[in-house]
């Protein structure tokens, strides 16, 4: 190793230590339950979603995982088959998480080891007071960003930690005649034309953000286009999927466009801002879900964005490969921020390289380091950690290069972890 990297290494580790992990920090996109944020068992914490998907991609079956019912035959079934993924990041970061519970990151994992963790997880999930310690206590998170389904019912959570954010897929991308029934029978209004439709889902989104909601969020498909759409054409489209048609690709382009510049309005009117999620391709054969590389993923929004311009949008990519052109994009539209490292793009790789291009492109108010899309709070704590070390080494690589000071490097990482995400989602 050169000398270099030794000093980038040591400062990474320090700078760890004292500046980036004490910082208090925003995470605004997860899909915990508000209810019930806790894990209930060990079982949900070794076998988190994407350690299932790196298991079933070395071969273990879907079967064979769906088949280990009793937290024993999981713990079982996971001492049988980590090894396969111990090289990931997600394995490191689910150490991180088992550090929650006592099991220290180079302890070998052994039966009794998890079975004991898996005791202190079934008592942490009933201790109410948990959530909150095992975000802010511990992990100094201050906020929680929660994704709160449009044809669903609002649930009751602890305002004091978490925050909601209002999904749209269901009205725009996934719109269907059933999502719209959801969506009529959750209201109690009749909806039987886009007229109609408008007037419910305007009710709905202010007083959504009446109660507290602080953001409107959805993921847009990267093989659609957004075009301009005359209103007239978008009705008779809405008719035909309230009939349950089906409509082609052009078609559905001019739909999901036209109800994607309604909700932006809607966003706009009641001052909350909207994140928008590119460059996933999913369902794919067999329900998989992938990053898309597509020609103009962020700048094909630029009339949306100049359209809505007191309206904010934070945008999350899933490829490294879109970051250039969504920071082209940022650095034209005062009211672009780019916001974490979504999915494929949670990663060292990834993060270094998006971090690095967005500190030394953007002005850093336009900059959101952290969300976790975590489903507990115990991996909200993990994916943070992964996060918390990349940041410090990004900054300590910006310093020992002299492109950065190091009280600049502080207040960078407050500003990412905490403060822009504070401001942009008035918390
Ligand atoms: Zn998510």
């Amino acid at each position: 190793m050169s000398d270099t990297d030794n000093s980038i290494g040591r400062l990474t580790d320090e700078f760890l230590r004292t500046v980036v992990e004490p910082l208090p920090v925003v995470d605004v996109h997860t899909h915990i339950n508000g209810q019930d944020p806790a894990a209930h068992d060990i079982g949900e914490i070794i076998f988190y979603h994407y350690i299932v998907s790196e298991l079933e991609a070395s071969g273990v079956s879907h079967a064979t995982i769906e088949g280990a019912k009793s937290v024993e035959e999981k713990v079982d079934l996971f001492l049988e088959s980590y090894k396969r993924l111990s090289n990931t990041i997600t394995y490191w970061c689910l150490r991180r998480v088992l550090e929650l519970h006592g099991i220290t990151a180079d302890a070998e994992l052994t039966r009794e080891a998890l079975l004991e963790a898996n005791e202190k997880v079934q008592a942490t999930h009933v201790d109410p007071t948990w959530p909150a310690r095992a975000l802010g206590e511990r992990n100094h998170v201050r906020h929680t960003a929660l994704t709160l389904n449009v044809t669903e019912e609002i649930p009751e959570f602890d305002t004091k930690i978490f925050f909601g954010t209002l999904r749209l897929d269901d009205l725009i991308g996934n719109v269907t005649a059933g999502t719209l029934g959801q969506f009529s029978a959750l209201t109690g209004k009749a909806i039987d034309s886009l007229a109609s439709f408008e007037g419910v889902a305007r009710d709905r989104v202010a007083s959504f953000a009446k109660g507290g909601g602080r953001a409107l969020s959805l993921g847009l498909p990267p093989e659609e286009d957004f075009v301009s759409t005359h209103r007239d054409d978008a009705a008779k489209l809405f008719d035909r999927v309230l009939k349950e048609r089906t409509l082609g690709l052009l078609e559905r382009e001019t739909l999901h466009s036209y109800l994607l510049e309604f909700f932006a309005g809607l966003g706009s009117e009641a001052q909350i801002p909207m994140q928008l999620l590119l460059g996933v391709r999913r369902p794919l054969p067999g329900n998989a879900a992938v990053v898309a590389v597509a020609p103009g993923l962020v700048s094909r929004y630029a009339a949306l964005f100049h359209k809505f311009r007191e309206l904010d949008f934070d945008i999350f990519l899933a490829s490294a490969a879109h970051s250039q052109e969504a920071i082209a994009t940022a650095k034209n539209y005062p009211n672009l921020s780019l916001t974490g490292f979504w999915w494929y793009a949670f990663s060292p790789p990834y993060i270094r390289t998006m971090l690095t291009e967005r500190l030394m492109a953007l002005p850093a108010v336009k900059l959101h380091a952290f969300f976790s899309d975590a489903y507990n709070v115990e991996w909200s704590a993990g994916k943070l950690a992964l996060l918390r070390r990349e940041l410090a080494r990004v900054l300590a690589e910006l310093m020992v290069s002299r492109y950065l000071s190091e009280s600049q490097a502080s207040d960078l990482a407050r500003a990412l972890l905490l403060e822009n995400a504070t401001r942009l989602y008035k918390l």
